[in-house]
């Protein structure tokens, strides 16, 4: 399997990260997960323009435009032949020494640009199924929207809903829900789904870009509006989306069970417009 290491595709062993690279000493860098279905790319222009719009945030200038990144990309997949599968890239400031806070002079540092695949199948069973979910406090910071690699809040929820035996960690900020430590999740009460509006508490996932506009277009009422716990716990139908996972149904949360604790309609309505979303760009 190839990867990529500063604009060049090359066995994962050449790769080299300097111990003064500022993604590893400040998590100073940004990511993107793109999903490959069918050896096509789904919605590639809405994450680059994710990337660009994280880098101008924080002043990183990026070593490549999107031409040039789709370009790499594409040779990616087709040299590592994924059919059905992720790329992750990421990009950080770059090598400067000695270590400072503040931002290097672009002239003297280049950022360190990686990607590389892996192979991914949908998880039907699950989608089929739902997960389990616990419920904590949002501890992160507040610059939610950038899809940042410091990721330490994400994973330290993540890893106690793993602890617990559950598969995800719904987050709330006074009172209200955010999202959750890996996806956005949503709810649906009386035949409405809500979210919560893209700001700075949030990441404005793609998924959940393309799961507005399909369900807008079926004539499903959607509402970006904060909802409380409260309401969270007392809903019909909970689910949470993103690139891999798509639009997973949540059948229990903090031992309780949603709902009937099947999957519901609606949910698996969106399940349905999303795949014909992902047909109608990827083929079958
Ligand atoms: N929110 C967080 C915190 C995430 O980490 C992710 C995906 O990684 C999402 C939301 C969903 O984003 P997307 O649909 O673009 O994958």
């Amino acid at each position: 399997m190839k990867v990529i290491w500063n604009n060049q595709l090359v066995e994962r062993s050449a790769v080299v990260i300097d111990m003064e690279d500022r993604g590893y000493q400040f998590a100073d860098g940004i990511y993107e997960v793109i999903r490959v279905y069918n050896g096509s790319f789904f919605t590639m222009d809405k994450h680059i323009d994710r990337l660009f719009t994280g880098a101008k945030k924080i002043d990183l200038t990026l070593p490549f435009t999107k031409t040039e990144l789709q370009k790499m990309l594409s040779d990616l997949i087709q040299i590592n032949q994924i059919d059905t599968g992720n790329v992750y890239l990421q990009v950080t400031r770059g090598i400067a020494i000695p270590r400072n806070h503040v931002y290097p002079d672009v002239a003297n540092v280049s950022p360190v640009f990686t990607a590389s695949t892996t192979i991914v199948p949908r998880n039907q069973e699950k989608m089929n199924s739902g997960i389990t979910a616990i419920t904590l406090p949002d501890t992160r910071w507040l610059h939610c929207d950038i899809k940042s690699i410091s990721l330490l809040g994400n994973i330290m929820a993540k890893n106690e809903a793993y602890k617990q035996g559950k598969e995800e960690a719904i987050l709330y900020r006074d009172g209200k829900v955010t999202e959750c430590s890996s996806s956005n999740v949503w709810m649906i009460k009386a035949g409405t789904v809500y979210t919560h509006p893209d700001g700075n508490l949030v990441l404005p996932g793609i998924t959940k870009m393309v799961l507005l506009e399909v369900a807008r277009k079926a004539g499903i009422l959607v509402k970006e509006e904060a909802f409380t716990l409260e309401q969270l716990k007392s809903a019909d139908e909970v689910f949470s989306s993103s690139t891999t996972a798509e639009a997973m149904p949540v059948i229990e949360i903090d031992g309780t069970a949603v709902g009937t604790g099947k999957p519901g309609p609606i949910v698996k309505q969106l399940q349905q417009l999303y795949l014909d979303a992902v047909e109608a760009q990827c083929g079958k």
